[in-house]
C-alpha cells in the first residue's frame, strides 16, 4: 500500500533549518524560522511562564481527561483578551470559546466547522499568506481562493485590489484575516482600513476567519485586537483562531484557543456542539498544560504585569531591529529604500531581494531566508546587523 506514494516537499523552513545548523560559518545569520529569540539568539521560557510551571508542578493534582472544550476558565480569560472584558457579543451571551492545539489546531478545527456549515465552502486568503494556510484548509476538503493583499514593487497594501475582491466574495464564503503582524508581509490594516473592511464584510455577508497568532507583537494587546473586536460587533457570523505559541513563548505546548461569534446564544449553542463534534473527531481533546500556565498568569494581577513586561520586551526588540536594519543598511551606503522595514508589523518582513540575491546571501554569507526574501526579524541583534548590512549591500551592487 505505501508502495503507492510519492514523497511529499519538504517543508522549505525546516530544511532551511537543518542547513544552517551544519554551515560551520561562525558568522552565520538565520533569518528563516517565525520564532521570537533574543540577541543570543536564543528563545527563552517567559519569567511568567516559569512561576506559573512552578505553581502548576505543586498544585497539579490529576490527569484525568479535560474535555473537548478544555478548560472552560482558560477559554473565558482567552475570550476576554481576545474581545476585551465588555465586548457586546460577550455580555449578550454570543461567543463560544474552545481550547485548541495551537494556532494550527484552531484553524484545522475551524476548517472542519466551516466544512460542516457547507460542503462547498470555499476560503479566501490574502496573496501571500502564511504557507500552511493552504494545505490546512485543503485537508478539510475546501477550496482555497486568493484575494490581492501585498504589493512587492511598492511593499504597500493593494487595498483598493483588495476590496474590489471582497466585494466580489459570495456571502457563503469565508474570508482568512489576519488580525496583526500579517505573515509573510508584516503589513497590516490600519484601523480605518479594518473599518471598511468590516463595511464591505456586513454588505456582503461572507463569514470572516480572523487568524490572530501574534497578539502583542505589533502594537500591544489591546490594539492588535482592534479588528477582531470591531469585526465581532458588527457581523453575525465570525471565527477567531488565537495562539499562545509566540505571545507566551509556549511554542511546543501546543496550545490556542478558536471562537465563534453568532447572531443569538441558540444560534451559539447550536455550532459549539457542532465544534465539539468536529473536535472529537479530530483529536478529541486539547492538552491542558499550555492552558493551565495561561490560565495561572491571567488570572494572576502580579503575573499578567509581568507578562505584559515581557511581551513589550519581545515586541521592542523586535521593532527595534526593524529600525536598526534600516540604518545600517543607509549606512552602508544602500541606495534603495528600505525604510517600509520600519513600518512594518510582526516578526516578518520581505527583503524585497530576487531569488538568486537570496541564494548568494546564503552561499557567501551564510544568512539564511526563504527564497521568497521573508525575513524573521527577531533573528537579526546588534550581533550581527553590521555583517548582515554589509553582506545586503554587497549583493545589491
Ligand atoms: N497563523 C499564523 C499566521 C502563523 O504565523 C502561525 C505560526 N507560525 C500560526 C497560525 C500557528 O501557530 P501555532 O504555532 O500556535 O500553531
Amino acid at each position: 500500500m505505501f508502495n503507492a506514494l510519492t514523497a511529499m516537499p519538504a517543508d522549505p523552513i525546516l530544511g532551511l533549518l537543518t542547513q544552517y545548523r551544519l554551515d560551520p560559518n561562525p558568522n552565520k545569520v538565520d533569518l528563516g524560522v517565525g520564532v521570537y529569540k533574543d540577541e543570543a539568539g536564543h528563545t527563552p521560557i517567559l519569567h511568567c511562564v516559569k512561576h506559573a510551571e512552578r505553581h502548576r508542578f505543586e498544585t497539579e493534582d490529576t490527569k484525568v481527561y479535560i474535555g473537548p472544550t478544555g478548560s472552560a476558565h482558560f477559554n473565558d480569560l482567552m475570550t476576554k483578551l481576545a474581545f476585551g472584558h465588555d465586548h457586546p457579543a460577550l455580555l449578550e451571551n454570543r461567543i463560544r470559546t474552545i481550547s485548541t492545539p495551537g494556532g494550527t489546531g484552531a484553524l484545522r478545527v475551524a476548517a472542519d466547522f466551516i466544512k460542516r456549515c457547507r460542503t462547498q465552502a470555499t476560503i479566501w486568503v490574502s496573496d501571500p499568506t502564511w504557507a500552511n494556510h493552504n494545505g490546512l484548509f485543503e485537508a478539510a476538503g475546501i477550496q482555497v481562493k486568493t484575494y490581492p493583499y501585498y504589493d512587492h514593487d511598492n511593499k504597500s497594501l493593494r487595498f483598493d485590489d483588495m476590496k474590489a475582491a471582497l466585494a466580489q466574495v459570495s456571502p457563503t464564503d469565508v474570508v482568512l484575516l489576519h488580525a496583526c503582524c500579517h505573515n509573510p508581509s508584516g503589513m497590516d490594516l490600519t484601523p480605518s482600513q479594518w473599518d471598511e473592511v468590516i463595511t464591505i464584510t456586513k454588505n456582503v455577508g461572507f463569514t470572516p476567519l480572523i487568524d490572530m497568532a501574534y497578539q502583542g507583537f505589533g502594537e500591544g494587546v489591546d490594539e492588535d485586537a482592534y479588528g477582531v473586536r470591531q469585526m465581532a460587533a458588527n457581523v453575525d457570523n465570525m471565527i477567531l483562531c488565537s495562539s499562545c505559541s509566540k505571545n507566551f513563548g509556549l511554542y511546543r505546548e501546543r496550545i490556542g484557543a478558536c471562537s465563534l461569534v453568532t447572531k443569538d446564544p441558540t444560534t451559539a449553542d447550536v455550532a459549539f456542539s457542532v465544534l465539539l463534534y468536529v473536535v472529537r473527531c479530530l483529536y478529541s481533546m486539547p492538552p491542558a498544560h499550555g492552558a493551565a500556565i495561561v490560565e495561572t498568569i491571567l488570572d494572576s494581577e502580579k503575573l499578567t504585569q509581568e507578562w505584559l513586561e515581557e511581551l513589550a520586551q519581545m515586541r521592542d526588540r523586535i521593532n527595534g531591529n526593524r529600525s536598526m536594519l534600516v540604518d545600517k543598511l543607509k549606512e552602508k551606503g544602500v541606495k534603495r529604500d528600505f525604510s517600509f522595514i520600519a513600518k512594518q508589523k510582526g516578526m516578518f518582513s520581505f527583503l524585497g531581494i530576487t531569488p538568486e540575491q537570496v541564494t548568494r546571501l546564503q552561499q557567501e554569507y551564510s544568512i539564511y531566508m526563504v527564497d521568497s526574501s521573508r525575513i524573521s526579524i527577531a533573528g537579526i541583534g546588534d550581533g550581527n546587523v553590521d555583517y548582515l548590512a554589509s553582506a545586503i549591500a554587497k549583493i545589491l551592487e
